[in-house]
């Protein structure tokens, strides 16, 4: 007559499933899910370290572990079925002791729990760029920035680079010359600002471990987001927010309707073996073909915009859209060194949110090093603002 034999306590059953993460502590596989079809399907089994039964012929049955605590948590190990077996298998039984699969089981649980607890810590530095715009003073409260980070669900802001654990927050509205014409020495002066803060906090931050990720936000004029943009170091993963003027939020929406990019050679150059080429960025709004310094016409003119729809101010909403962006710069700057090796230098012309004006920036890093000649829109057409190099 064969008895049933009794299962473990729930308690002690559910102790080792989430001890284990749904994993089989043995070959890792996911417990909870088919292979085939990807259903829902409980696949996981515990797995007796030192058998149940206090006999020779159970695998482990000999040990000094007392019946009453052999369906304990301690004794049991989450397992797939092929590795249940395997470890069951009577020659098997005598070669894997019970001090061994112990050894498997407590690596495998401190091993999920220490991911576990990675993820927990995963944090994004908050770094915010504040300029002024055509005179306006800007803002971005650290509250606003920390409400977009956290909307986003996947990292927890960090603020605590900076003394007064706002930051880091590079203030440029405090320098003098904004209003003043171009060549003023401004831009100049804002440059440099930028370059101290980074130094200052960020590269010695970054140093240390400290930035395993960032998030920037950023209102100021569009020359200097391209700088910033060009000196943010590019083996940090990065998220750029900005604010959205339908809504005056900074969050990224996923209702949004999302904007596919595209380039497009718009003019020819004049002779082959040019260095110099004009890009022109159309998203917020449409460069005036005929503003662009008529000593750049006999240029390459390649063109980033929307390939369906118009320019306009909310042009990039989604984050999916920022990446169509990213990825079409991306794609015309492989096209050029393709095709024109013999560019260096881009006139970059760009009516461009934010988040496009810093992707602009961080592409003088990639592979190619074109350098870009950053134009600002004036009141009768565009002046040379600056030059961004890789750093
Ligand atoms: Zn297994």
């Amino acid at each position: 007559m064969t008895t049933r034999r009794k299962q473990p306590k729930v308690a002690e059953r559910l102790k080792v499933w989430v001890r284990s993460g749904g994993h089989c502590n043995i070959r890792h596989r996911y417990l909870l899910e088919s292979d085939i079809n990807f259903e829902f399907v409980r696949l996981g089994e515990l797995a007796h370290i030192v058998a149940q039964a206090d006999s020779e012929n159970a695998p482990r049955g000999l040990s000094e572990l007392p019946p009453e605590e052999r369906d304990l948590a301690e004794n049991l190990m989450l397992t797939c079925a092929h590795c249940h077996s395997d470890i069951d298998k009577e020659s098997q039984a005598q070669q894997l002791d019970a001090d061994l699969l112990r050894k498997l089981k407590e690596r495998h649980e401190t091993r999920i729990r220490r991911v576990a607890e990675l993820a927990a810590r995963e944090k994004t530095v908050v770094l915010r760029v504040v300029g002024r715009i055509r005179g306006a003073s800007t803002e971005i409260s650290a509250l606003e920035a920390a409400n977009a980070v956290n909307a986003l669900l996947d990292r927890r802001p960090d603020m605590t680079l900076d003394p007064n654990r706002q930051g880091p927050e590079i203030d440029l509205r405090s320098l003098p010359g904004e209003s003043e014409p171009i060549g003023s020495g401004y831009y100049d002066t804002a440059c440099a600002r930028i370059d101290e803060i980074l130094t200052e906090r960020l590269v010695p931050a970054v140093e240390r471990g400290q930035v395993p990720h960032l998030s920037v936000f950023g209102l100021a004029r569009l020359p200097l987001l391209v700088y910033f943009g060009s000196r943010l170091d590019d083996a940090i993963s990065t998220e750029i927010f900005q604010r959205h003027r339908s809504t005056e939020s900074w969050e990224w929406t996923a209702d949004g309707a999302d904007v596919r990019f595209g380039y497009r050679l718009r003019a020819a150059p004049s002779k082959d073996g040019l260095t110099e080429a004009v890009l022109i960025v159309n998203a917020s709004g449409t460069v005036n073909p005929h503003q662009v310094p008529t000593e750049l016409s006999g240029l390459a003119a390649f063109v980033i915009e929307p390939k369906d729809g118009e320019p306009n101010r909310d042009v990039i909403r989604t984050q999916r859209s920022r990446n169509s962006f990213h990825n079409t710069l991306s794609d015309l700057l492989g096209h050029i060194e393709a095709n024109h090796k013999s560019i260096t230098k881009l006139h970059l012309f760009a009516a461009a949110p934010v988040s496009a004006a810093i992707i602009l920036g961080r592409s003088v890093g990639w592979g190619f090093h074109p350098e870009l000649l950053v134009y600002d829109a004036v009141p009768d057409g565009y002046s040379l603002a600056l030059e961004v190099q890789a750093p």
